[in-house]
């Protein structure tokens, strides 16, 4: 089969072929019918030899749905025609974390080898995608494949950063989104499904701060140094209840702290390298930092109804396998709009 590999440290994507995956016992293997680009793998990407923590040849994609082609020896839960969506961060399905659904916590994944598809294990941006079991699956019971499968990460991650601010966005109160992406831009309309917050939408480009207007955004502002002064004016010198980073830099993890109202969340999303000193007087009293890492099975069930509901809708743009190199290129240079989305069977 084609699939788009990783396949020297600081080259850029080829599509190749290797051998059709074999579902082993309790397996399921999948036809791919879409699978996502995220920023994260050209932060991979960009990651030096040394530590470099995945073996290569790495096939990329952590975001898939497809239809289930076959099942491995002893496998049950599902069958061949299924149409699935993956949960990506795989864990050990034992452990205190998984026994809550939060396999993305995982407490032994690290121990066991256990790698999500795209990041580690092999990944959605190929013909077929070997997942581990079907306890990885959710149905799409009748979402778009393309619409949906941003959903798996770029709905997935920004929702349960949502879902952990949602006690401080009351009525009047103000969300900052900066980076308005692939998962901000689905961040903003979460936000706007669920709280009744003012949406204030940061970022660089003017044609992304289009998309964050046209998907819920109440308010844009450019991301620069004037930035967080422009949004201490919007929320009358008080600043965000809640402020989500989907870059992480040195400059946007500041203005998130520059912008956060007393006892606000700051969620840092965004792999950007940068870090948000905390103590006593550095920020407004008893503002709360974290650095979350996607989501659990159960949110991923909930952002899809919330997607069946017609609450999500995620602006995508399509590509052949044979022009993911180009997706990947393009997300680089920052003129994706939305999701870039890989058809491999298309
Ligand atoms: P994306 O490229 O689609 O979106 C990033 C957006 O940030 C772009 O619109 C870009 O114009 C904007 N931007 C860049 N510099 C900016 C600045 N200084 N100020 C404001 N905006 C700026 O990327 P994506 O796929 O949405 O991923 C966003 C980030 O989240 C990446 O760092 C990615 O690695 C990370 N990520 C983290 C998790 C997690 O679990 N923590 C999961 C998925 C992605
Ligand atoms: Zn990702
Ligand atoms: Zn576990």
């Amino acid at each position: 089969m084609k699939a788009l590999q990783y396949r020297t440290i600081g080259a850029a994507p080829e599509v190749v072929t290797v051998p059709d995956p074999e579902p082993g016992p309790g397996q399921v293997l999948l036809k791919v019918t879409a699978a996502g680009v995220c920023h994260s793998d050209i932060a991979v990407m960009s990651w030096p030899a040394e530590g470099f923590p995945y073996d290569l040849p790495l096939t990329l994609g952590h975001e898939g749905v497809g239809t289930v082609a076959a099942l491995g020896p002893g496998t049950t839960g599902v069958r061949e025609g299924d149409a699935v969506a993956v949960y990506g961060p795989w864990g050990c399905g034992r452990c205190a974390k998984c026994a809550e659904g939060k396999e993305n916590y995982c407490l032994r994944a690290d121990e066991l080898g256990i790698r999500p598809p795209g990041l580690g294990a092999p990944g959605a941006i190929a013909e077929y995608l070997l997942v581990d079991d079907p306890r990885h699956l959710v149905p799409l019971d009748g979402l778009d494949p393309v619409a949906a499968v941003p959903l798996t990460d770029a709905g997935l991650t920004p929702y349960h950063a949502v879902k952990r601010a949602l006690p401080k966005l009351v009525p009047g109160s103000t969300a900052v989104v900066i980076g308005t992406g692939g998962l901000g831009h689905v961040a903003i309309q979460l936000l706007r499904a669920l709280t009744p917050a003012r949406v204030v939408a940061l970022d660089v480009s003017e044609d992304k701060l289009r998309l964050a207007r046209e998907v819920g955004a109440h308010e844009t502002v450019l991301s620069d140094d004037a930035a967080p002064a422009a949004v201490r004016e919007l929320t009358g010198g008080l600043g965000a209840q809640a402020v989500f980073d989907f870059v992480g830099a040195a400059p946007t993890v500041q203005t998130a702290g520059a912008v956060a109202a007393v006892e606000a969340e700051v969620v840092i999303v965004g792999i950007g390298g940068g870090t948000l000193p905390v103590g006593f007087g550095v920020l407004p009293f008893e503002v709360s930092v974290s650095a979350p890492y996607w989501g659990s099975r159960a949110e991923l069930q909930e952002v899809l109804a919330l997607a069946r509901a017609g609450a999500v809708s995620v602006h995508t743009e399509t590509f052949s396998l044979d022009e993911a190199p180009r997706a990947y290129e393009r997300l680089h240079a920052g003129t994706v709009n939305g999701r870039a989305v890989i058809l491999p069977n298309g």
